[in-house]
């Protein structure tokens, strides 16, 4: 039996756990996953070594420090320094990232976008704006806290504090802060938010699980939107490829997964 976990804080509220041990079962993989609360970041390779895990998904605060964990870093991840999953291979961390990609899944249906707001600078707004910028769209990044947009410079973005944001009309607005995932709070003032979603085509929440003021105030303005729940689906498909050695196709993985939405 291979041992996987979620390392995050909160994890609580984490979905994974079911997500994978429902596609570990269906697919007759003999595998078991479950949750670690860590709150030191700078701990995780001593914990996953001392719980013998064979592979682990990391997230809030902790995607970062993962990126620093590991032995290797493969793909994507390279780009943006920061990590989402991580591969025990032969005592070798390997970390890869697969939220932008679980992102683009869960945006298809929005059809063609052309400029992105991004709300946050975290791992996840740096993963996906990466991603954003590397598919030719207009990344506008936008944070609380002006410090962590200066991890931005060399991107091919704009980095905007709240008081230097302009109203203008973005094709999608995406929620990547934890604002809303514990508490009530808005990613930003509603006197700034309100204009902007007024004129945007679509939102997206990255948390998911719960309405979040975001959420709710994009369905005030009667703005299309959908929280989290795709990308979590997207992310994990791909996770899970990487937990299971490649051995099963992306479409049974996907399949399987889907079903544990329904418990
Ligand atoms: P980080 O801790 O790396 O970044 C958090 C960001 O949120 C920072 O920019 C921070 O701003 C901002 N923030 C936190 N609280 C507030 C607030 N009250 N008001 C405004 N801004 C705030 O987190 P991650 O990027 O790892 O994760 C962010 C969110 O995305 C989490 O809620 C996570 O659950 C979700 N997520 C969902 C996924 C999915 O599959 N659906 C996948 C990945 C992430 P500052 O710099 O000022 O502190």
């Amino acid at each position: 039996m291979r041992l996987f976990a979620i390392f995050g804080n909160p994890v609580a509220h984490s979905r994974s756990p079911l997500m994978h041990n429902h596609v570990f079962k269906t697919l007759g993989f003999k595998g078991c996953y479950t949750r670690i609360q860590l709150e030191d970041g700078s701990r995780l390779r001593e914990t996953f070594f001392r719980l013998g895990l064979s592979g682990a998904n990391i997230t809030v605060p902790h995607k970062e420090a993962a990126f620093n964990a590991c032995d290797e870093i493969r793909g994507f991840a390279n780009k943006v320094g920061v990590v989402n999953t991580i591969i025990n291979e032969n005592g070798r961390l390997i970390g890869y990232n697969t939220d932008a990609d679980g992102f683009m899944y869960a945006i298809k249906p929005f059809g063609t976008i052309k400029s992105v707001l991004v709300l946050g600078a975290g791992g996840t707004a740096k993963a996906l704006s990466q991603r954003f910028i590397d598919e030719g769209l207009e990344v506008t990044i936008t944070n609380r806290s002006e410090g962590r947009l200066k991890e931005f410079d060399n991107s091919d973005c704009t980095t905007v504090t709240w008081e230097q944001l302009e109203t203008k009309a973005y094709d999608l607005i995406v929620n990547t802060t934890s604002a809303g995932l514990n508490d009530e709070n808005l990613p930003a003032p509603l006197e700034l938010l309100q204009p902007l979603l007024k004129q945007a085509s679509f939102a997206a929440d990255a948390i998911y699980g719960k309405v979040t003021p975001f959420l709710k105030l994009c369905a005030a303005l009667d703005l299309q939107a959908k929280d989290g729940s795709d990308m979590l689906l997207g992310q994990g498909v791909l996770a899970n490829h990487y937990f299971t050695d490649q051995s099963y196709n992306l479409e049974e993985i996907e399949l399987a997964m889907k079903e544990s939405f329904s418990f």
